[in-house]
């Protein structure tokens, strides 16, 4: 784990000495570590009898809902005015869990021309300087892991109560898969221990993030791997594609497929998976890989998205025939020379 820089602390330390009211954003879609270190964030500022207030892009999804104080989570594109006034208005604004504007959609104007000082926690490569102190650390695994070192390096650990705990763990748990993968550093089971001690859940939150479903998300996950899954292992790449009448038919929700790209990732020989899901005016594109196979190089690239090396994502302008398109072209054909350079790989 990289050190914080001193002075960006002490600067921090300062700014949220003096204010009372501070507005905290993250990313459109926002996924359990989005959620999970902006609530945390939010729930110690409570504690510290701030008046605290997580404003993302658009609907969260509601599986997510059982985080403390997920209800008093403001939505953007619901009330742009409103929003737009809180987050002029607020003594600091923060952003986790994302480094461009891009990343928060038609809620980028606020933040930018908010007077606030900006302060950013994030993991994603490349933070973009639209933030007057920045915390960025491509090496750690969530952006809730970094929330709780910023908190425990402004000695604001006293702060971490259980309703923080829990939110934190929650967005570990979320961005390495249940510690599944950027799982080595011992740091993180460091910071679990002292979060489980402070009163997180660990076992409650696997349930309820990993293995809670509706039917309805059970059926149109089980319909995607068995009808609309293709496999091409000697080009070690799988695709799933969701069209707007499949997944009206199953009735989705956010959420709903959320986990369902990594699932060809089982299969040996495949390196990466990509799942293609039709929205009104786009094509989300969602990647992962393994080893080195670079995700964020291709969807930066072809998808006008990014992300990290073995989990990426972006959109896709046109039709879902198009992106599939795209997508083939893609097909490595050195795929071998991946496997023969590539001790990482683990098959
Ligand atoms: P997911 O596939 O779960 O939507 O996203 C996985 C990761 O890819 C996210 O944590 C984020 O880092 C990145 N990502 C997803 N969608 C986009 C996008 O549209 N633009 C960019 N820059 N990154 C994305
Ligand atoms: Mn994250």
């Amino acid at each position: 784990m990289q050190l914080l820089n001193k002075s960006d602390i002490a600067r921090l330390r300062q700014l949220l000495d003096q204010a009372s009211n501070v507005v905290i954003t993250t990313h459109m879609s926002p996924d359990g570590d989005a959620l999970g270190s902006s609530l945390g964030l939010a729930n110690a500022l409570y504690a510290m009898g701030k008046d605290a207030k997580v404003i993302v892009p658009d609907h969260p999804s509601q599986q997510l809902s059982f985080l403390p104080n997920f209800k008093y989570i403001e939505i953007f594109c619901s009330n742009p005015e409103f929003s737009t006034k809180q987050i002029a208005q607020a003594d600091i604004v923060f952003c986790l869990d994302y480094n461009a504007l891009s990343r928060i959609d038609r809620m980028a104007k606020a933040v930018e021309e908010s007077p606030a000082p900006k302060v950013m926690i994030d993991h994603h490569l490349d933070p973009q300087p639209f933030c007057d102190i920045t915390f960025s650390q491509s090496d750690c695994s969530s952006a809730s892991l970094l929330t709780f070192k910023v908190l425990c390096a402004l000695e604001l650990a006293d702060a971490i109560d259980r309703d923080v705990a829990q939110c934190l763990l929650a967005g570990m748990m979320t961005d390495t898969g249940n510690f599944s993968f950027n799982a080595n550093d011992p740091y993180i089971y460091k910071a679990t221990a002292e979060l489980v001690s402070r009163g997180a859940d660990k076992d409650r939150l696997t349930k309820l993030l990993f293995d809670t479903f509706s039917a309805d998300c059970l059926r149109l996950n089980a319909y995607a791997i068995s009808n609309k899954m293709d496999v091409w292992e000697n080009r070690g790449a799988a695709l799933i594609t969701l069209n707007r009448k499949e997944l009206n038919e199953h009735h989705y929700r956010p959420g709903y497929t959320e986990g369902l790209v990594n699932k060809p990732l089982a299969i040996p020989r495949v390196v990466y998976s990509v799942f293609l899901r039709e929205e009104t005016e786009y094509i989300k594109v969602s990647m992962r890989s393994k080893g080195d196979f670079p995700c964020d190089v291709i969807c930066a690239k072809y998808f006008n998205g990014g992300g990290h090396r073995n989990a990426a994502g972006g959109e896709f302008r046109g039709s879902m025939e198009q992106c599939v398109i795209v997508f083939k072209s893609l097909l490595d054909p050195n795929y071998e020379n991946y496997i023969k350079n590539n001790r990482n790989i683990p098959i």
